[in-house]
């Protein structure tokens, strides 16, 4: 039974049994004491105006938004700042005077991440190699830029889409050619693979790291597994790696904030708990 104080809010897709996000909100829910319930919620790419329109009848705060919803629901709801207009899409839900307001949070959680996996990172220090024109790339180009990185070089299969991104954004933000690979990773501070390749079940990311210096960062988003082919091979030769969890963690950190008034933190006691859950498969 619900409490006349709890605050509920929820992740919805379609499908969403795989969500990892009631197990990072639920932890901070305990470890704030704070009366309320993250659930997670299928709801048909039919029923979406339906269910966002009436967020508050239905009794949620809030709630996060994945595939297939996001580029959808930033259509439906007011949208806020450049990260979700720069990306077209929201995933983060919450009220204001009863109206769904959105954001888009993957770009902060990749920073986050970023920062919290190495400390004293800075945006500045030489170019980003970023690999993938999705829906992800574009939320961390958004976030770098934002950040101050001066050069972002974007690579991807469907030349494009990356194209088409460098159109949108504007410098620092430029779209590349893959036989420049070589020259961007030689003078490059961190590498960034928003494909999905070197998920679980896809084919793996096949790129040389020869040219790049060995002060150089390299992160993966894709989290599936923890230790992706790439940061394996980038780790094997001195490169400091951060690994895709991070960004899935610091993400939610803005939506439990607007949702449940408390700046939550990412612990390492949470960190292991959603990887030992990924361990599950
Ligand atoms: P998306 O919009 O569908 O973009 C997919 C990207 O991967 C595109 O750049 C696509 O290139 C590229 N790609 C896919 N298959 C490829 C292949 N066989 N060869 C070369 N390139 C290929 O997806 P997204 O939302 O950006 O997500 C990308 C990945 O990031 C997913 O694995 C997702 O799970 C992960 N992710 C992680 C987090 C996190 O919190 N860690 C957050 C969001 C997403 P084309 O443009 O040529 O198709």
């Amino acid at each position: 039974m619900n409490g006349p104080a709890e605050r509920r809010a929820c992740v919805i897709g379609w499908p969403i049994s795989h969500s990892r996000s009631p197990i990072i909100h639920n932890y901070w829910l305990r470890r704030y004491a704070i009366e309320g319930r993250y659930e997670r919620l299928p709801v048909r790419p039919e029923d979406l105006r339906h269910f966002l329109s009436d967020l508050q009848g239905q009794g949620f705060v809030g709630c996060n938004v994945t595939v297939p919803h996001k580029e959808e629901a930033f259509r439906l709801v007011e949208a806020e700042g450049d990260a979700a207009l720069l990306t077209s899409t929201v995933n983060t839900v919450f009220l204001r005077d009863g109206r769904p307001f959105g954001r888009s949070t993957d770009g902060e959680g990749f920073v986050g991440g970023l920062v919290a996996g190495v400390p004293g990172w800075s945006p500045r220090d030489g170019t980003v190699a970023l690999l993938g024109a999705g829906g992800a790339a574009r939320a961390i180009a958004a976030a770098l830029a934002g950040a101050g990185a001066s050069r972002i070089h974007v690579f991807n299969r469907t030349p494009g889409r990356a194209e088409a991104m460098a159109g949108d954004f504007g410098p620092p933000v430029m779209a590349a050619r893959w036989d420049d690979l070589a020259d961007t990773l030689a003078e490059a501070g961190l590498l960034v693979n928003a494909t999905s390749l070197g998920m679980e079940g896809q084919p793996p990311l096949e790129i040389r790291l020869d040219a790049l210096p060995r002060e150089a960062v390299v992160t993966d988003i894709v989290y599936v597994p923890l230790e992706t082919p790439l940061l394996r091979a980038a780790r094997a030769r001195g490169n400091r790696t951060v690994d895709g969890l991070g960004m899935l963690l610091h993400q939610a950190v803005p939506g439990f904030e607007l949702w449940f008034g408390v700046r939550p933190e990412v612990t390492p006691e949470l960190r292991a708990l959603v990887a030992a859950d990924i361990g599950k498969g």
